[in-house]
């Protein structure tokens, strides 16, 4: 059976088939004789990043690994898992990893595959913590890449083109609590003005938007805090006000679906992601985009889309504004700058999300966004990919030596990366 569609349920994958392997060698037979294969996380991208027109294969049956490290503070597991079915042993070892998105439900190795990211000055991407992984490359062999390697920094952020990962070594840090408070309606003005000390105010923080009120609908404040004897959060912030009850980000969607807030202290893993394991995320019939920028241009990106906001915010569900910590890795789209990203959760209705993504796309043109990988995004072109990314040929270079006959490669790959 194929898997039938992404997540959100705008792309209808073409794939023939979804293979189920149980062992890394059942794996690697799979991608041997497979001419075209590609591999699916839990399809949670809005792009057709995911899709091929050959056979998918998942590697959530594969054993689930998750062996810590306290000497090397990593975690090794298996890159099919979930965020959410790994935290809790991390936690148990008394650590913790450096951040994680607004939801646990999304597979490790689908994440760092796009450079999924949370918020949080100085807290780069998720991939940011890949310290080495192991995959299957196109011959079926299996290959081990390290942190400090040459190809290293291009196989990370690799949007599955370079081989099918069956276990990732992530960085920890020590254990750590958050407390997280929403604050609400803070003035526009307070929020622009004030950027900087708004977004850094926390060890992540998120500013909601809808695009349409003056103000800024909520501000999401993650703290690092004692675990015990933590001060209670204050009740106004930059001339916003604390939320009487527990809010989603989604006016009129339940604050019951989300992690724990008015100034609750508990572990990093059940504060740093939005929504909970146990409901469905965000709204669940959405499409989603999301644009980086540098971080120095904030406030004038802001400017930007505030100005044309008449042009596309009728289609806005929520937007969701988040920092995010240069790295190096050649794709991802914090390459190399401190960045702002912009993110839409747009209604679903396909035609108006593509004309309201061009406006946005229009408005931040001038500051050189990058759209993620994983979410829609009608520009840029091939040309406008390599002036975005100064490694782009060197990638396509990678995947061409590590896939020369293109087993992996997808339209998404054809299109944005072409021959
Ligand atoms: C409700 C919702 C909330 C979201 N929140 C955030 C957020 O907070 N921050 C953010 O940055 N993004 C967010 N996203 C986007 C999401 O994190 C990315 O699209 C991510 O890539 C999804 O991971 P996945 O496991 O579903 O991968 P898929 O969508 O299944 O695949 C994505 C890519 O990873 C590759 N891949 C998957 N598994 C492997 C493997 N084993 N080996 C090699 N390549 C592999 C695929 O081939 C594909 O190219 C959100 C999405 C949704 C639906």
């Amino acid at each position: 059976m194929p898997a039938e569609s992404n997540w959100g349920g705008n792309v209808a994958f073409t794939a023939r088939r979804l293979h189920h392997p149980e062992s890394v060698a059942e794996l690697q037979e799979i991608v041997a004789r497979a001419p075209r294969v590609r591999a699916l996380g839990t399809r949670h991208s809005f792009s057709t990043v995911a899709d091929t027109d050959g056979e998918h294969v998942s590697t959530s049956r594969l054993p689930a690994v998750i062996d810590v490290d306290r000497t090397e503070r990593t975690a090794t597991v298996g890159s099919g898992l979930r965020f959410g079915e790994i935290v809790r042993a991390i936690d148990e070892a008394g650590l913790a990893l450096h951040n994680l998105g607004s939801l646990p439900h999304i597979s490790v190795a689908g994440a760092c595959a796009t450079g999924t990211h949370g918020s949080g000055t100085g807290r780069r991407s998720l991939a940011g913590a890949v310290r080495g992984m192991t995959m299957v490359t196109a011959d079926g062999e299996l290959a081990e890449i390290r942190r400090g390697e040459a190809d290293f920094d291009g196989s990370v952020v690799a949007l599955g083109a370079l081989g099918v990962v069956t276990r990732l070594t992530l960085d920890l840090v020590p254990a750590f609590a958050v407390r997280q408070t929403v604050y609400e309606d803070m003035p526009r003005e307070e929020f622009r003005e004030n950027f900087d000390a708004v977004m850094s105010a926390g060890y992540s923080v998120s500013g909601f938007t809808r695009w349409r009120e003056r103000a800024v609908d909520q501000v999401w404040l993650k703290e690092r805090v004692e675990a015990d004897g933590a001060e209670p959060a204050p009740r106004t912030w930059f001339g916003a006000t604390a939320a009487d009850g527990p809010r989603h980000p989604i006016p009129g969607m339940p604050g019951t679906h989300c992690t724990p807030q008015q100034g609750l202290v508990g572990p990093w893993y059940a504060r740093l992601p939005h929504f909970r394991l146990e409901f469905t995320p965000s709204s669940g019939e959405e499409i989603q985009s999301e644009f980086f920028v540098d971080r120095r241009d904030a406030v004038a990106a802001f400017d930007a889309l505030w100005q044309v906001r008449e042009r596309f915010s009728s289609e806005v569900l929520i937007g969701e504004i988040r920092t995010v910590a240069a790295d190096s890795l050649w794709l991802s789209p914090a390459y190399g700058r401190d960045s702002v990203a912009f993110h839409f959760t747009w209604a679903p209705d396909a035609e108006a999300v593509a004309r309201a993504v061009r406006v946005v796309e229009e408005a931040l043109r001038p500051f050189s966004a990058r759209p993620h990988w994983g979410k829609l995004f009608t520009a840029p072109s091939p040309d406008a990919l390599r002036e975005l990314y100064p490694r782009y040929d060197d990638f396509r270079a990678l995947a061409a030596r590590f896939d020369p006959s293109g087993v992996f490669r997808n339209a998404f790959m054809r299109e944005h990366f072409p021959d």
